[in-house]
């Protein structure tokens, strides 16, 4: 969950619907799973958990986010009295590097129940899971059904003696409805080959050079912390995760003078939080 800072509400979301003004501020991106998402967010509020039609209002400001279909189906589907706290961006350490990261990203098995799927059997795939390593992660992942598919449209059931579709096929299908885990389970993938990329450059000034083409990967695709800790975890390299994951702040100490701040993810990341940067200084 890509951490950020709020902005002061100003007179440039007066009269603008809640989801652009909370799109604007923070990136075309869900707030909870980050996928990049086609057009402005939903507006969703942490004061309540309830979707927010209409404006956005300098009292609502304070709790806005702007989710994705799914992760706001997800949320308002949890009735209020057992809804628990989760982690959020805007006030909460969502992100770090190392032992103090809440979330970890691993490839591991998802079971899919069969209802869910229109089988008569669960089917277990390999997906790239968030793994919560804190009660408010893990009541953070079950609100926004981060490790879950959301069916907004729900799969017939199969009838007495109808023919069962294949397992794929009918994961396809539910993935077509729902692609944010696959689409993580991609970014992660993606990630993974371009840290291999980026550790056999020869120079750094070549990996500076490859760090610009992953921007624009990273902000095309979304899943900002998915890449940066895949990127942190494997190169360990305070200058390229400046460059891409923090443009907007001040050049870390340990960054090699080749890195320059991505253009495309300063843009499409607006107010981003800087702090686990600092994380990098050690690492010298
Ligand atoms: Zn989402």
């Amino acid at each position: 969950m890509r951490p950020v800072t709020r902005p002061e509400w100003g007179p440039r979301w007066v009269g603008v619907a809640a989801g652009l003004a909370v799109t604007d501020a923070f990136g075309r991106y869900c707030a909870a799973c980050e996928v990049r998402l086609s057009g402005p967010g939903v507006a969703w509020t942490a004061a309540s958990g309830e979707v927010v039609e209409g404006v956005a209002t300098a009292a609502l400001w304070p709790d806005l986010f702007g989710l994705c279909d799914f992760c706001a189906r997800a949320a308002t589907a949890v009735p209020a009295g057992s809804r628990g706290e989760p982690l959020l961006p805007d006030r909460d350490a969502t992100f770090a590097l190392g032992p103090a990261a809440p979330f970890g990203y691993e490839p591991g098995p998802l079971e899919l129940a069969a209802p869910e799927i229109g089988l008569r059997s669960p089917h277990v795939v390999s997906r790239v899971g968030v793994a919560p390593r804190s009660e408010r992660a893990a009541e953070t992942a079950r609100l926004f059904a981060l490790d879950r598919p959301v069916v907004l449209t729900p799969v017939p059931a199969l009838g007495e003696g109808e023919p069962e579709p294949s397992a794929e096929l009918a994961v396809q299908l539910i993935e077509s409805r729902d692609p944010r885990l696959m689409l993580r389970t991609e970014a992660w993938q993606y990630a993974n080959e371009a840290a291999e990329l980026l550790e056999q450059a020869r120079s750094v000034a070549k990996r500076a050079e490859l760090a610009r083409m992953v921007a624009h990967e990273v902000a095309s695709q979304g899943f900002w912390s998915v890449w940066a800790t895949v990127l942190a975890e494997r190169l360990r390299d305070p200058g390229l995760l400046w460059s891409i994951f923090a443009p907007a702040a001040p050049r870390p100490p340990g960054a090699a003078a080749a890195y320059q701040p991505a253009e495309v993810c300063f843009w499409a990341f607006p107010s981003t939080r800087d702090e686990w940067l600092v994380e990098t200084a050690a690492w010298g």
